[in-house]
């Protein structure tokens, strides 16, 4: 029988941008991107090389996230990129749309909104990371950037220790408001600080900016904290001095991205660290490895961003979405 023909009609499950944010929260995307992270240390799933291009219209930068989990059999891809028109436009200048196919026949399963599901996914991989490497008695979370991903951060870090305070810091302090609200959101008292008071008073700190140059600095930073550095995602990007990676323990989501569009890329042209420095985080997750080995370690977390959380947390509200009959499927 032909495909597209009886029996073997494919139905594809739409999932609109407007869905996701009635669908899942901070603990469902966390449930997803710790089980990927464990699955690409255990090598049973894998990310493909990313395409990011310039196209030369509209100022945009367009690409492809993609990759196969062969437990989930999550199979598919993000694409999307920055239009920085947008804006102007009344609409986000960051837009992706998620595509599962089935991992058994090739043919499309679901299109899933992928704007929310980005902030979701990416404020999942730091919260994981202080779950795993943050000291348990940790009590004040700092912030460093108050830009749109940065409230996501904040309420998914604070479900993973008892935070009793936040504090923030950020290049344009105009903004800092959010950081104010999303902490008087959760019930957390909020202080603008110098990034020096950051370093004295933060047990966890999470950088989430789109800077080219160093903010945190080594010497800013007490012995025992944990660092989650989220926003350096492409070429160039910088959150934090070089030699604090030197000082720290580093992990990441994927060494190959680490050293070359995230935080540590810095770190290895500079020579401080070498690649094999550097350990997957996922390898704590599953217990290869101890994560942190003591009270006065920096633990740092370079969080770069894979095409498999995307398709992880697609997966998981296309599920929520039929459970809830609310997913659109669309004869194919
Ligand atoms: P945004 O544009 O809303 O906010 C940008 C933030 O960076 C603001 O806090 C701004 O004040 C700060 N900033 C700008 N210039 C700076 C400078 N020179 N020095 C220090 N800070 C500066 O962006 P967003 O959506 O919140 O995203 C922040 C970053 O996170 C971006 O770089 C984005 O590419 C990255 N990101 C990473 C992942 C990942 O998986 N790792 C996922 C999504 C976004």
């Amino acid at each position: 029988m032909a495909d597209g023909q009886g029996a073997m009609e494919n139905f594809v499950t739409v999932v609109p941008e407007k869905e996701i944010a009635g669908l899942m929260g901070a603990a469902d995307a966390f449930d997803a991107v710790e089980a990927t992270f464990a699955a690409m240390a255990k090598r049973t799933a894998y990310n493909f090389p990313v395409i990011r291009e310039a196209i030369g219209h509209a100022d945009a930068l367009y690409g492809f996230k993609s990759g196969f989990d062969r437990e989930s059999l999550a199979l598919g891809l993000k694409s999307g990129g920055y239009w920085p028109g947008n804006e102007a436009k009344g609409l986000t200048n960051h837009q992706s749309t998620v595509i599962l196919f089935d991992a058994d026949t090739g043919r499309v399963k679901a299109l899933v909104g992928g704007n929310l599901l980005t902030a979701l996914r990416t404020a999942a991989a730091s919260a994981v990371s202080i779950k795993h490497l943050a000291r348990k008695d940790a009590k004040v979370l700092g912030m460093i950037g108050a830009g749109h991903q940065s409230a996501f951060q904040m309420r998914a870090a604070v479900a993973q220790r008892d935070f009793e305070k936040v504090v923030g810091w950020n290049y344009h302090p105009e903004m800092l408001s959010r950081l104010e609200d999303t902490a008087k959101e959760l019930g957390l008292p909020f202080e603008a600080v110098s990034l020096e008071e950051m370093g004295a008073q933060s047990d966890v700190i999470i950088s989430i900016t789109s800077s080219f140059a160093p903010s945190l600095l080594d010497a800013h930073v007490k012995p025992g904290t944990h660092i989650a550095c989220m926003g350096t995602d492409t070429k160039g990007k910088q959150e934090v001095e070089a030699s604090l990676l030197k000082r720290a323990t580093v992990f990441t989501d994927e060494v190959a991205q680490s050293v070359t569009i995230g935080e540590a890329q810095h770190a290895i042209a500079e020579g401080l660290i070498a690649e094999t420095d550097i350990i997957e985080i996922g390898a704590v997750i599953n217990g290869a490895h101890p994560g942190r080995g003591s009270d006065e370690e920096i633990t740092l977390f370079d969080g770069t961003g894979v095409g498999l959380q995307d398709l992880a947390v697609a997966a998981k509200v296309v599920e929520l979405a039929r459970d809830k009959g609310v997913a659109q499927s669309i004869p194919f």
